[in-house]
């Protein structure tokens, strides 16, 4: 009996058990294949997927094996540069190829204590009011208290549990692959940016190390999306779209992908949750899918974790679903709008060019931005000042900066004042005393996902709120300052240090 298994080795069943990890949940993942694909489908991680990794120290490593666009990432191809700078550290596209991603994850996974067994596939879930048996395709059976579904587009976790995946079915599907080609590479490039213009489904061009990476509409939508193209169905799509099949041989992979819109009807049933690809599906534009994954994983690890540990208030684990899926439910709409404004159509068209005129405005610019990026998903915390809800950028403070202090994936107070107290939940949430001059509050309550939970200067105000994230105290709470619980107390006085209006009384 493990606490949680994890059913798909994939970048958000990696991220998954990496935050579950954090807090010493025992976890399994089980992933079918043998071997890690080599198939490149996400090409990159936006600006909250790059904060999340500078929270938990992996940016670094991630950095070292990828490339940094500013201001990258275009909305529907629509060829006008983003001007707007985002409310982020990390304003940037980080280029970096899915399998290196996924190896990445595994690492830290691995290093925190996963197990991950490959080549173990899912073939039958069966839960009841204590746990999960979960049967392999070996005839292997498992049991766990938890099971998370992050078994990709095609989850058998989601179906097994009869979850609803409502949608749009494909309509479109294209062929992807990473192959040589014999086209001298000026020619390439010419009919390769001839087809574009009517064509924005089609692209080749080079992938790095002698490969070209190319994408075409296929003949049909197949009913399988598993069976992997040949590459003579890969010659005569590219032959039917450029008239010319640049020679293509050699094949690293190939793959294929559909423009299939769904999301599913719950996030849980019982003891089992869904999250990454299991949960939604939508064609790549925009490129947010595996991020979107690992922002489920963000927002599941710590709750799953304070339900397993017993001090999870009553409603903690089923808001992953009721925060989550109105974020997927917004980048499925947003791929939609994509979607339309590549269509060759004379009525897409003018919206598109409509579009582009309307990103000249600075607003319309960073509204996009936010919503590709995701540093403008709020959560729905009630009333309350406009910050409320929303993840918490990195700041620096007088000393070091707020992320350096998250690795543990514990809560947050950040308290300019000195004076307040989390006396009864230190077991769970870090107290910082230390002033930025880039947070306009008296003090700041994260949640392990860096959402702002609470903001203030009220210690009542402050105990009232504390439980619906953070459980019942452990020791009884203080409603008068104490400062045992601190976690810097050297250097000045950061009451002294704070912006005037910051300072309590002034
Ligand atoms: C062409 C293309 C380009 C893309 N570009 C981007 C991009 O630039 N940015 C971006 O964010 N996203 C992009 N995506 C989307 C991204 O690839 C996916 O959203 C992401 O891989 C989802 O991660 P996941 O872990 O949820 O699912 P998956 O990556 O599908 O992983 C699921 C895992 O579960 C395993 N599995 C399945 N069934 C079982 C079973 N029964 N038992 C055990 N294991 C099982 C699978 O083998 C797989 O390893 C792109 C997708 C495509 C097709």
């Amino acid at each position: 009996m493990v606490d949680v298994i994890i059913s798909g080795g994939g970048p958000t069943g990696l991220m998954l058990a990496s935050e579950l990890r954090l807090h010493e949940v025992d976890v399994l993942v089980l992933e079918k294949d043998a071997e890690p694909s080599t198939a490149v489908r996400s090409l990159g991680l936006h600006a909250r997927s790059i904060e999340i990794l500078d929270q938990r120290g992996l940016l670094e490593r991630f950095l070292a094996h990828g490339k940094q666009y500013p201001g990258g990432g275009r909305f529907a191809a629509v060829d006008r540069p983003r001007t707007a700078s985002l409310d982020t550290a990390h304003d940037y596209v980080l280029g970096i190829p899915q399998p290196v991603t996924d190896r990445l994850l595994a690492e830290r996974a691995h290093e925190l204590g996963a197990q991950i067994r490959r080549g173990a596939e899912v073939t039958g879930v069966e839960q009841d009011e204590d746990g999960v048996g979960v049967e392999l395709a070996d005839g292997t059976r498992l049991r766990a208290r938890w099971l998370v579904g992050c078994d990709g587009g095609r989850s058998l976790v989601r179906r097994l549990l009869g979850i609803g995946f409502p949608g749009e079915p494909a309509r479109t599907e294209w062929l992807l692959g990473e192959v040589e080609v014999t086209t001298a590479p000026d020619e390439l490039a010419e009919v390769a940016a001839a087809v574009r213009r009517t064509h924005k489904g089609f692209g080749i061009g080079p992938a790095g190390n002698g490969l070209h990476r190319a994408v075409v509409p296929a003949a049909t939508v197949t009913e399988d999306r598993s069976v992997l193209p040949t590459l003579e169905e890969f010659r005569t799509q590219l032959r039917a779209y450029a008239g010319t099949d640049f020679g293509v041989h050699s094949p690293r992979w190939l793959s294929r992908f559909s423009d299939a819109t769904r999301l599913a009807d719950r996030y849980r049933v019982g003891r089992v949750l869904l999250a990454g690809d299991a949960a939604h599906v939508h064609p790549p534009l925009g490129g947010q899918g595996l991020n979107l994954g690992i922002q489920d994983a963000f927002n599941l690890g710590w709750k799953l974790a304070a339900e397993i540990d017993g001090w999870a208030t009553d409603g903690l684990l089923d808001s992953y679903g009721t925060e989550r899926r109105p974020v997927a439910e917004d980048v499925l709409s947003i791929t939609r709008v994509q979607s339309e404004l590549l269509s060759p159509e004379p009525g897409p068209q003018a919206v598109r060019r409509l579009l582009t005129e309307l990103m000249g405005f600075e607003d319309v610019n960073r509204f996009l931005a936010e919503k590709i990026t995701a540093v403008g998903v709020r959560y729905d915390f009630g009333e309350g000042p406009e910050r409320l809800g929303r993840r918490m950028r990195d700041l620096p403070l007088s000393r070091g900066r707020l992320y350096e202090l998250t690795r543990k994936g514990r809560g947050l107070l950040l308290d300019q004042t000195g004076e307040l107290s989390v006396t009864g939940w230190s077991d769970r949430i870090d107290h910082v005393t230390d002033v930025s001059n880039e947070l306009e509050a008296s003090a700041v309550l994260l949640r392990p996902d860096g959402h702002v939970a609470w903001v203030g200067d009220d210690q009542d105000d402050l105990v009232r709120h504390l439980p619906t994230w953070f459980g019942a105290a452990s020791e009884g709470p203080t409603v008068a300052p104490a400062r045992s619980d601190v976690m810097v107390v050297e250097g000045p006085d950061p009451a002294s240090l704070a912006p005037p209006d910051m300072r309590r009384g002034v």
